[in-house]
């Protein structure tokens, strides 16, 4: 991990109003310069129109360029946040209602979440070049390195696919647990890639669902291994998925059953992790899974699309739009310095923090 600072893109001429907020300590004293900057008439409140200047200020690029936002979404902000249904926002509605948003926004702690880079992936038994995407597992080692390096994450996360040799998901163990009648292929007809369903072989499930893949990323096997060029940090966290022989797990927080959880997410909680960026393999499966688990897990959560490869391009797409869904964005891994640094504020990943804050104190109001 980088020197904090050391990367930190410069641009002077450009005042942010949430610079020394950025900057300083997190103070209700800094909050009320802040809520006075946007107080234009210097009435002690805020218009409409003030809350509106207040959102493209927050929510701007690192040029400070606001990014777009519906009227209709101002509109809601702007009801959230009036408590009291004056029409009007006073300092004490902004700061219990904004406070944490602004905070997550102007210094997020950010981690970096490196999915599954294992040799099975790029170039073993599960090589991403024959699946359908045809895509290169390999060419994502030099874009994450240099994001490990241009990049000051506070925390960098390796997974990594973890399988014991009797594995659920290896099409080579097809024959070892009983197939369920609601199964539509049997262990004798399926293929590689086939859904099958097996019975539950233990007291976890009723049925579990499968995909077959060939066997890989066996535990303490050269394939589960890391490439040999991606650069380790010390100090990171590791995290081993798919360890149980009954279960599958795509995600790095959780198995594709939700029966068990990994330490990735205790570990992030204790290093005050608040944006999740994610790459590695496969984008429309490992990665997608652990983006979709990071939301639910409540990180404003970023899938860096350049640093990841896939199995299958209609699959790729079909996850991209669910996770837009959910408030997840993808980005080029060019614009992630400024994101980490908090001078680039994404909208898109602000608004689930925003309701969870209001919930927590109560002045959740769905409408
Ligand atoms: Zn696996």
């Amino acid at each position: 991990m980088g020197t904090k600072g050391s990367s930190m893109p410069s641009t002077p001429d450009i005042y942010d109003p949430f610079d020394s907020l950025r900057r300083k300590n997190f103070s209700d004293d800094e909050y009320e310069n802040c809520f006075r900057y946007f107080d234009f008439q210097k009435q002690g409140f805020w218009t409409r129109e003030d809350f509106c200047r207040f959102l493209n200020a927050l929510f701007s690029n690192e040029k400070r360029k606001p990014y777009p936002i519906l009227s209709e979404q101002i509109d809601q902000y702007f009801h959230e946040t009036d408590f009291n249904q004056d029409k009007i926002i006073d300092f004490n509605e902004f700061l219990q209602a904004w406070k944490k948003p602004i905070k997550c926004a102007v210094r997020p702690v950010s981690a970096l979440v490196i999915v599954d880079v294992q040799n099975d992936f790029i170039s073993g038994s599960l090589a991403l070049h024959s699946c359908p995407a045809n895509h290169e597992g390999e060419e994502v080692v030099p874009i994450i390195n240099q994001v490990i390096r241009n990049v000051n994450f506070d925390v960098i996360a390796y997974t990594y696919d973890w399988h014991p040799s009797n594995h659920i998901s290896f099409y080579e163990n097809r024959h070892l647990r009983k197939i369920s009648s609601k199964s539509r292929v049997s262990a004798a007809a399926a293929r590689v890639h086939d859904k099958v369903i097996f019975a539950g072989s233990s007291n976890l499930t009723d049925t579990i669902e499968q995909i077959l893949w060939p066997a890989h990323c066996v535990q303490n096997t050269p394939g589960a291994d890391l490439h040999r060029d991606l650069i380790r940090i010390q100090n990171a966290v590791h995290v081993y998925k798919g360890t149980n022989p009954e279960l599958d797990s795509y995600s790095a927080f959780w198995d594709n059953m939700k029966l068990s959880k990994t330490s990735l997410d205790d570990q992030l909680k204790e290093r005050f992790v608040t944006d999740v960026y994610v790459v590695g393999l496969a984008t429309d499966v490992c990665v997608a899974s652990t983006a979709t688990h990071a939301v639910e897990n409540n990180y404003r959560t970023v899938l860096i699309e350049d640093a990841c490869r896939g199995v299958s391009e209609h699959a790729i797409e079909v996850k991209r739009i669910e996770l837009n869904q959910i408030g997840c964005i993808f980005v080029h891994s060019d614009v992630v310095p400024a994101m980490v640094t908090g001078e680039d504020r994404r909208p898109e990943i602000a608004r689930a923090i925003f309701v969870e804050n209001l919930k927590t104190i109560g002045r959740h109001r769905p409408r």
